[in-house]
């Protein structure tokens, strides 16, 4: 009888262990880009520009899915929850956000379900970032302290604490203002860049074919502040913004890597979209 229970208990084990593996069936990381829809009727006054000086004002909204040989992270989610789809057929608006499609069915398309993701990360809490964050938190939660102490808190602004009220209770690797090798070869890395929020980050991916990519996260919104060196006007901290972008452009330079801004229209117009994906 004990002999049974040890053997079902190992045997439970070795499927557990096989299920895991099933997705870890890449060779080299590769990214996987959802369309989120996009944000307009923007003030450019908001980001410290005038309309003239702005090519694009609008904002696409996207997140991103990492597969790696040893896992998946999931990167943002999205601004409009998909529970906003049911009974809809066609395109939601909330506000300023808009999305013509919801997550799962594209995460699904690229074989993946949330239940499937073993590392979920937001660039920064802000609601257009955060949309589908409570079907992640079966995920381990990689987060700054200062994020989640600010999330947890008595968050105010640009924020929806519904949409991420299950993180609470997640498994969290909580960071102190530091880098996070998520799966200890080097490849994706978790880079705290503070100042647009407390505890904002970006995600560099190193890829085979494609070299080194950074999600961005709002480290900024358009090109042009990349350009000018203007912040928008509600950072959380203009001057540790100013720091973290000083910090992420010598790490660009430094591995000839790609920024991808998140916001950015003409970055994610170049881009395929799941089931394609770059490797
Ligand atoms: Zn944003």
């Amino acid at each position: 009888m004990r002999f049974t229970r040890v053997f079902a208990a190992a045997l439970i084990g070795l499927l557990v262990a096989t299920g895991a593996a099933a997705q870890s069936t890449v060779a080299s990381p590769r990214i996987y880009i959802f369309d989120n829809g996009g944000i307009s009727g923007l003030d450019p006054s908001l980001f410290n520009f005038t309309r003239d000086e702005l090519e694009e004002v609008d904002f696409v909204d996207v997140s991103y899915l990492i597969v790696h040989p040893r896992g998946t992270l999931m990167f943002d989610s999205g601004g409009i929850p998909d529970s906003a789809f049911a009974g809809h057929d066609g395109p939601v608006t909330e506000g300023v956000m808009s999305a013509s499609k919801p997550l799962a069915p594209q995460l699904e398309s690229a074989g993946y379900t949330p239940a499937d993701v073993d590392y979920f990360a937001l660039s920064h809490y802000h609601s257009d970032h955060t949309g589908n964050a409570n079907d992640f938190a079966g995920a381990t939660w990689i987060v700054q302290k200062a994020e989640r102490d600010f999330m947890f808190g008595a968050p105010e602004g640009i924020v929806a604490p519904d949409t991420f009220a299950a993180l609470r209770t997640a498994r969290t690797k909580v960071l102190d203002n530091e880098d996070f090798d998520v799966f200890g070869d080097g490849t994706v890395v978790v880079m705290s860049a503070p100042g647009h929020t407390p505890g904002h980050q970006v995600l560099a991916v190193r890829l085979a074919n494609a070299g080194t990519v950074v999600l961005g996260g709002d480290l900024y919104h358009y090109p042009e502040e990349r350009a000018t060196g203007r912040t928008p006007t509600f950072e959380y901290d203009a001057e540790q913004s100013r720091e973290s972008r000083a910090r992420i452009e010598k790490f660009l330079a430094a591995t000839g890597g790609t920024l991808w801004i998140e916001h950015d229209r003409a970055t994610h117009a170049a881009l395929p979209k799941a089931p394609a994906y770059i490797d």
